[in-house]
């Protein structure tokens, strides 16, 4: 991750509170209330995964998807991961537990993804990893390779990091 200012500005704007049964919730809507902020995070993002030659950006349902402008500066193709039952023609991860929503299904349209395509998945935020895991598989499902996991928070004592990088995500990146 980045421990520089513009990571300590995002992190002053995000703010966290008891939710179901975490002790906190970090609530990245805190950012989007600051578009030069924002814009300033996704440009970070956008030069780092233009050095790696990445030609998709896929995020998750449904935080992840606030970060297409990622992919508009990149210029490469958005692919919305969501949940079962959402899209027509799809295949499926298979269930994945979650950190305080019980069970889940992620999803992706077949065709989205050639063999050998370079992608980033991208969430608000890496908590136990799960998530990042079931799009980790769909990725893999589909011949590409994951050459980051990125975030705009993470929960390092929950080692979700670990979890991606023995999934196969090639690296694990979190903003804050
Ligand atoms: P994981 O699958 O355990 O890594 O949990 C990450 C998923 O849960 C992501 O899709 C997040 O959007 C969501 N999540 C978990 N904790 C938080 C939080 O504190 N704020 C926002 N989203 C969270």
């Amino acid at each position: 991750g980045t421990d520089g200012p513009l990571a300590k500005e995002i992190a002053k704007v995000i703010p966290y509170f008891p939710y179901k049964k975490l002790d906190r919730f970090y609530d990245i809507g805190g950012v989007l209330k600051h578009p030069k902020l924002f814009n300033a995070m996704c440009s970070v993002m956008a030069k780092r995964y233009r050095k790696l030659g990445v030609t998709k950006i896929l995020g998750f349902e449904a935080r992840g998807f606030l970060f297409t402008p990622v992919a508009i500066k990149l210029g490469v193709p958005f692919v919305m991961l969501r949940k079962a039952g959402k899209m027509p023609n799809t295949i499926s991860s298979g269930p994945y537990t979650k950190e305080y929503e019980g069970v889940d299904e992620m999803c992706i349209q077949k065709g989205a993804l050639v063999p050998g395509d370079k992608v980033i998945l991208i969430d608000d935020l890496i908590a136990t990893g799960g998530t990042l895991c079931a799009g980790i598989e769909l990725v893999k499902a589909c011949e590409a390779e994951v050459v980051e996991c990125s975030c705009m928070i993470e929960l390092k004592a929950l080692k979700g990091r670990d979890r991606c990088l023995k999934a196969g995500a090639k690296d694990v990146w979190g903003f804050i």
